[in-house]
């Protein structure tokens, strides 16, 4: 049986990792997400997160060959024998091609690319809004998607922080980043796939549904 890959494509902010959940919990693929996977490295001291923690802070690019390792790690683990949901990978062309040939290798395909976009301007409120769980990395916003008590993850009790990057002079190089390095992307998902763009500056219930309706195609 061939495996399922979906790659949410998008700016930064726009809510591919609110969408990725969703979608993980109702298809029960896995979530993978390269910016949580950085994250983890970071909080356990490995090898990786030492080489890695200023880029992130500094909002740049980790270089390829180190991420394509790490997603190439993760996509062999169980969870992802059906496939997964990839939210952040790949970023540049050069990771389109390396998941293009790790999937060859491994029965599967990228099946569908939702492009999902929003103006600067709703880009940079969602990022400066955003809170992130401690514990697990679950994602809330202060006016958008607030938490039941201030400060506090419902799922899991654990406070939540604002990501360093989240800050707003960050925030705009990494909007930059994405427009050199990523949008790329957008013309070679376009050329090899189906890809299907979706508004991203509806509420989170109206994208997942209009996310859903392009599944379905
Ligand atoms: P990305 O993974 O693309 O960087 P996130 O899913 O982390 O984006 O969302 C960025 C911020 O915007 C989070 O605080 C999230 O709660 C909020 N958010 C996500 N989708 C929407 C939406 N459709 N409307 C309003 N806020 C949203
Ligand atoms: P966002 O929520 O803005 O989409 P992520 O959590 O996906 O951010 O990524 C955070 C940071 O992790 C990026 O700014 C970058 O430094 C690094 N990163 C994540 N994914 C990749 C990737 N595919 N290639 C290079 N760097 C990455």
């Amino acid at each position: 049986m061939p495996t399922t890959f979906i790659v949410l494509l998008g700016p930064p902010g726009v809510g591919k990792g609110t969408q990725a959940s969703i979608l993980a919990e109702r298809t029960g693929l896995a979530h993978v997400s390269s910016g949580d996977l950085f994250r983890e490295n970071i909080k356990k001291n490995t090898e990786l997160g030492k080489l890695v923690k200023k880029i992130l802070s500094d909002g740049e690019l980790v270089p390829d060959d180190l991420t394509i390792a790490m997603i190439r790690n993760r996509l062999t683990r169980p969870d992802c024998e059906a496939g997964a949901i990839l939210d952040g990978f790949p970023r540049t062309p050069a990771q389109a091609d390396a998941l293009q040939a790790m999937l060859a290798e491994f029965n599967g395909d990228v099946e569908h690319v939702p492009f999902i976009n929003a103006p600067e301007d709703i880009l940079v409120t969602r990022l400066s809004g955003r809170r992130t769980c401690r514990a697990n990395g679950h994602v809330y916003h202060t006016t958008y998607n607030p938490p039941k008590r201030a400060g506090i993850c419902d799922i899991d009790n654990s406070d939540l922080y604002q990501r360093e990057d989240d800050q707003v002079d960050t925030v705009k190089r990494r909007i930059q980043v994405y427009m050199d390095q990523t949008a790329p992307l957008i013309e070679y998902y376009r050329r090899i796939n189906n890809l299907q763009e979706i508004d991203g500056a509806q509420t989170i219930e109206a994208v997942t549904a209009s996310l859903g309706k392009s599944l379905e195609n």
